[in-house]
């Protein structure tokens, strides 16, 4: 197996890695990676024995693996610390942790509703599948599933503290981080054993791929990660796993930038809402009062004030939060009145998205809406915030007419 991994890109910058720390696997003296289609590389002839293809062939058949996917592989390895495998989505990430560990009672905090189903299925398979709360007693549980940023409120988790605790019960503990990858969050630094990734947000960051990644501590856990991939094909595509690492590049520019215009209208969306609630202290403008008082609340990591929070996010949150209503009627009319946030799934992206959550998960309030901060400008973005919130409280007052 080639070295993924070259250790002189380990103490760089985020953007070095991303840029720099899988030009040892070039085969060739590009400076951009092309694309490789091929699904099948020529045998070395004299290497070839019976049922054996050579030891020293590094690639043979591309649902094993190929360059592009390994070139990636490497990045990510480098940048998040760990041994990274590549698959087809992040869905397919929890199918091979649960099949790579085969837990018999799992603790699931709050999450994504697909993991969950994933969950369904695994168990359905498996048999005698326990499946009790990250938030209750870790008796007989092998494997701790955590999210933290939370899809979708954007609130986390003290992983430290989940990782103290499924250790002490002989557990493994699993992050899903996606709503923080890489310069946001590092979760092995806070004892996870494993960490897992949708490439299809932040990572692709661009909405046009779908994939995902698995990080473990040590390479045997990575070699048989691998092996279920082949078995089972779940791995990315050709396009996918190239566009991976093109978007890769630029990730630590990305995803801290909108990081931060996040934070910014995390903190104006709140003082809104907090100019519009007890009113007896302060004598709001009527523009301040339509803008805040139909907000019921705003969550996001930045409003929680955790003592983890510092060490847990070195380099701030991530750019999801959620926004609620009165109701599931105003949730979507603000969906539909904000301009420059598209109302679509999915979240991490360049562009702005604003997604109402109960028309996919039953257990999300019809009242929220998840929000996604794209690279717009904050100025715009307020704005866009500003008119949606002005439409709404004009319609509720004829409404009410
Ligand atoms: C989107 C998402 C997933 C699933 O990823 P896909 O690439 O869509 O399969 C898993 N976990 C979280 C937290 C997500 O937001």
């Amino acid at each position: 197996m080639v070295e993924l991994k070259n250790p002189l890109y380990q103490t760089m910058s985020l953007s070095t890695q991303t840029l720099h720390a899988d030009h040892h696997l070039r085969e060739t003296p590009e400076v951009s990676p092309s694309i490789g289609v091929t699904t099948t590389f020529l045998y070395k002839k004299d290497d070839v024995t019976a049922n054996n293809y050579g030891a020293s062939q590094r690639y043979v058949y591309s649902r094993e693996s190929r360059p592009n996917t390994t070139q990636v592989e490497s990045t990510l390895s480098t940048a998040m610390e760990g041994h990274a495998v590549v698959f087809g989505s992040g869905l397919t990430t929890a199918l091979a942790v649960l099949l790579h560990f085969k837990p018999k009672k799992v603790a699931i905090g709050e999450s994504y509703f697909g993991i969950r189903r994933v969950l369904a299925q695994y168990a359905a398979i498996a048999g005698d599948v326990k499946v009790v709360s990250a938030e209750c007693s870790y008796e007989g549980v092998d494997l701790v599933w955590l999210e933290s940023p939370i899809n979708p409120t954007g609130e986390i988790k003290d992983i430290a503290c989940y990782a103290l605790r499924a250790h002490a019960a002989g557990a493994k503990l699993v992050v899903d981080a996606t709503l923080a990858p890489p310069p946001l969050s590092y979760p092995f630094r806070q004892g996870a054993d494993v960490v897992v990734h949708s490439a299809s947000k932040y990572l692709g960051g661009h909405e046009d791929l779908l994939a995902g990644v698995v990080v473990s501590r040590g390479a045997a856990m990575a070699e048989d990660l691998r092996s279920i991939r082949c078995a089972l094909g779940l791995g990315a595509g050709s396009l996918e796993t190239w566009l991976l690492q093109r978007s890769l590049t630029t990730l630590s520019v990305r995803v801290t930038q909108q990081a931060q215009t996040a934070a910014r209208l995390v903190a104006l969306l709140e003082s809104f809402r907090r100019c519009a609630v007890s009113t007896a202290c302060h004598q709001p403008s009527a523009a301040d009062l339509a803008l805040g008082k139909r907000l019921a609340s705003v969550r996001h990591a930045s409003l929680q004030l955790l003592p983890c929070a510092e060490a847990q996010h070195p380099h701030g949150f991530g750019a999801v939060f959620s926004v609620s209503f009165a109701s599931k009627t105003q949730a979507l009319f603000v969906a539909k009145q904000l301009r420059l946030h598209a109302f679509a799934t999915s979240l991490g992206g360049v562009h702005s998205l604003v997604d109402w959550r109960h028309g996919w998960d039953a257990t999300s309030e019809p009242s929220l809406l998840r929000v996604s901060i794209g690279l717009e400008s904050f100025d715009d973005l307020a704005a866009d915030w500003r008119q949606a919130l002005t439409a709404l409280d004009a319609h509720e007052c004829a409404a009410k007419l």
